[in-house]
């Protein structure tokens, strides 16, 4: 946990997000900003700062599987992944997570 990442607080429930998906790995709530009709966010419940900083392969492997939850709970049947490592390539929260974006029925 990282007192200041915003991730972190969300997963301290300090905001009262709800959570799409949890588990004692991982957890997944809604993009403030959504850029797709459904766009959510699944994330590590530790703090690791981004996909270079992940070293777990097992916890490489809760957060795909997550992801596939989070679509079926959402009822995706096709969606997009993305990841941004690194400022450069547009990471902005430095908590890692995986967008997952798609529509309902598509
Ligand atoms: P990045 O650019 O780091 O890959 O994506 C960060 C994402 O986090 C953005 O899509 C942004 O809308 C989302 N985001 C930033 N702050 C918050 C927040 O406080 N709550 C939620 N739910 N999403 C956030
Ligand atoms: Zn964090």
């Amino acid at each position: 946990m990282s007192e200041d990442c915003i991730f972190c607080k969300i997963l301290r429930g300090e905001f009262g997000t709800e959570f799409v998906y949890e588990n004692d790995y991982v957890a997944a709530f809604n993009d403030i900003n959504p850029k797709a009709p459904v766009h959510v966010l699944v994330v590590p419940k530790m703090h690791i700062a981004s996909l270079n900083e992940l070293e777990d392969k097992n916890l490489m492997g809760e957060l795909l599987s997550a992801v596939k939850t989070v679509a079926q709970k959402c009822g995706l049947k096709a969606y997009k992944t993305l990841i941004n490592t690194g400022k450069e390539a547009g990471q902005e929260v430095f908590h890692l997570h995986i967008h997952v974006m798609g529509s309902k029925g598509e």
